[in-house]
């Protein structure tokens, strides 16, 4: 058989993460952020995840959705080499591959079952919002973890090298939101510590912005210290611009 296989949809993920630049590039890096996989139906069932309650992670396979098709290269540059050494696709993890194809292990908090379907609530994903998953398996520690299993270029996990400080506009709306979101700072700390911007920029001083839950969250950078400047809601910048189309 030579394909093309065809794949269907059976859940959905709902994260915090509306935009790839501050998700951390591995899952199990930011211990405070959770995600929902909501299964779709008819795979939202009760008995479709039957005895996977027993396991405290699972493997997530996942389709890159947000990386334009067709767009690979045999030679890739891993973040982990700085973006300029060069390894081939398949030594790597790369998000452009020729099948669209990611595989994360995630924690797996709880899993809830009601009348309205399956919710499967996970921790530390390295998942945009929205990410069709195709295919859920659990982890079995003694066939899936090798402990001393040599790792390429990526010999450990890699460093949360800045020190993320919050300005006091910043730390005002973590104030106003710490009801609804009690897990927002440590969210942005544990994520803008794996530096946001792209590996080949690291180490130049600037200033930018990532979408985390519905938040423009602004910071500026010199150094190792990145300071988080604003947490824009993102309403506020709709109400903005749509101020400013009425006055055209
Ligand atoms: N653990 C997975 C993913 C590694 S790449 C694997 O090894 O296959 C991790 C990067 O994937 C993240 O930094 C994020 O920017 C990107 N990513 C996550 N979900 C994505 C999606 N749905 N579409 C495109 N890129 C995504």
């Amino acid at each position: 058989m030579a394909g093309p296989f065809e794949f269907v949809q059976i859940g959905v993920i709902h994260s915090c993460y509306k935009e790839k630049f501050a998700i951390p590039r591995q899952p199990g890096l930011v211990a405070a952020q959770t995600a929902t996989l909501e299964l779709l139906p008819p795979y939202n069932r009760a008995e479709a995840v039957k005895g996977l309650e027993g396991f405290s992670h699972i493997w997530v396979s996942f389709i890159f959705h947000a990386v334009a098709p067709g767009k690979w290269s045999a030679l890739v540059r891993p973040p982990r080499l700085g973006g300029n050494e060069r390894v081939g696709v398949f030594a790597s993890r790369s998000t452009h591959r020729p099948n669209p194809l990611g595989l994360s292990v995630v924690e797996l908090a709880a899993i809830e079952s009601s009348a309205d379907g399956v919710l499967l609530h996970l921790i530390g994903a390295d998942l945009l919002d929205g990410t069709p998953v195709v295919d859920i398996k659990p982890y079995i520690p003694y066939v899936d973890s090798i402990p001393d299993a040599r790792a390429g270029f990526a010999p450990a996990a890699p460093v949360a090298r800045m020190q993320v400080e919050f300005a006091a506009a910043a730390q005002e709306r973590l104030e106003r939101e710490r009801e609804r979101l009690p897990q927002l700072q440590q969210v942005i700390s544990e994520s803008l510590a794996y530096d946001p911007r792209p590996a080949y920029k690291a180490g130049a001083a600037g200033s930018g912005g990532v979408r985390l839950f519905d938040f423009d969250v602004r910071y500026a950078i010199t150094g190792t210290r990145l300071m988080v400047t604003a947490i824009v809601p993102l309403a506020d910048e709709w109400d903005k611009m749509n101020r400013l189309l009425a006055r055209e």
